[in-house]
């Protein structure tokens, strides 16, 4: 049985943070010039990681995802998702990824273990997906995509982050996409995070409108019953669609009463809210000898700190300094 917070919720999933290094620079993430790197002394091991990661498992944290940075620039990723996918308990691991290498890595990941992964994808455009990510290549991400799902690391989820005056304008042709087999949609309110402020300040296009907005091209949207280590969208289905249609609305309705999860910086801090400047170092007990029971201390430290939730819908802007990069979504 997972651990409850002080506000009775499960907390049954950890995202884990990789790396803090990216191959692409997302406007609304990181700076055209990127960010300071951590130094890598400081980000934590393979061997670390994964002892972390058991004893987050062995308390109940049984669903994992890997994000970044870009998980997939980080060497010997392949290597870590075998060590993860043993961790007796683990029932669900899974990745984030921008999918630019995802075409030859898909195949081993997925014989390491991966169940699944999400892909990273705002526009269906040549030209606009290059604007957006600065280095990215369009035909890549799609190709990694399918190989995706070809090695079974299904279901495959794109994650699309919505912009006003960015790509708002795709929200139908995007949605159009689950007719197609094997293609799964969340549209995402870009965050005031970082270098998303700036975005979040006049391009935050609510969930509602965007969901206004399919049902009034294609059909009326049919709710689907999520499984259990379920993420905060609104799932839903249009008619006749094979794939599914979600909605993550961080800004404009915030889903804080059903917050599940903590997160693991790449240099071992454990983030109680993705709002919060709150952190708990793991990576210097982890360097002096703490034992599980520490560790597990300490999660249990970051559990209670939980705050109730954020308060984006009243303006009040996060207190969080730490980039989108380095917390990874
Ligand atoms: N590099 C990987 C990727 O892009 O999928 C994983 C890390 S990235 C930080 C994780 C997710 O956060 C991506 O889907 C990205 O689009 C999303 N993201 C980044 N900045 C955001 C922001 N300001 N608001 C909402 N989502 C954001
Ligand atoms: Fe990199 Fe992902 Fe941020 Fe884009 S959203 S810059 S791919 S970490």
């Amino acid at each position: 049985m997972p651990y409850l917070d002080t506000f009775d919720r499960p907390i049954d999933y950890l995202r884990v943070s990789v790396t803090d290094r990216c191959n692409l620079r997302c406007v609304y993430c990181m700076p055209e010039a990127g960010v300071p790197f951590i130094p890598h002394p400081h980000i934590l091991r393979y061997e670390e990681l994964t002892r972390v990661v058991q004893v987050a498992v062995a308390m109940g944290l049984a669903h994992v995802r890997l994000t970044g940075g870009e998980p997939l620039v980080r060497k010997g990723i392949v290597d870590l998702v075998q060590g993860l996918a043993a961790i007796p308990g683990l029932d669900d691991l899974s990745m984030t990824t921008n999918g630019m290498l995802l075409e030859s890595y898909a195949a081993p990941l997925a014989k390491a273990g991966l169940h699944r992964v999400n892909v990273s994808l705002d526009t269906l455009r040549q030209e606009r997906f290059q604007a957006i990510t600065r280095l990215g290549s369009l035909d890549r991400v799609l190709r990694g995509r399918q190989a995706a799902v070809d090695a079974g690391l299904t279901p495959v989820k794109v994650n699309t982050v919505v912009v006003r005056g960015m790509n708002d304008d795709e929200i139908v042709d995007l949605a159009r996409l689950t007719f197609l087999p094997g293609w799964h949609l969340r549209f995402i309110e870009v965050m005031p995070l970082g270098e998303g402020a700036h975005w979040a300040r006049d391009g935050v296009a609510p969930a509602t409108e965007i969901r206004a907005r399919v049902e009034e091209a294609l059909g009326a949207l049919t709710p689907v019953r999520k499984g259990t280590g379920a993420g905060p969208a609104r799932v839903y289905q249009l008619p006749g669609a094979e794939g599914t249609l979600g909605f993550i609305s961080p800004v404009t309705e915030h889903f804080c009463h059903t917050c599940n999860r903590l997160r693991l910086t790449s240099d071992g801090k454990l983030l109680p809210c993705l709002m919060s400047n709150r952190a708990i170092d793991l990576r210097t007990p982890l360097r002096n000898g703490a034992s599980d029971d520490d560790l597990q201390a300490l999660f249990e430290q970051a559990i209670r700190a939980k705050p109730r939730g954020h308060h984006l819908a009243e303006q009040r802007p996060p207190e969080c300094v730490l980039p989108m990069s380095s917390i990874g979504g």
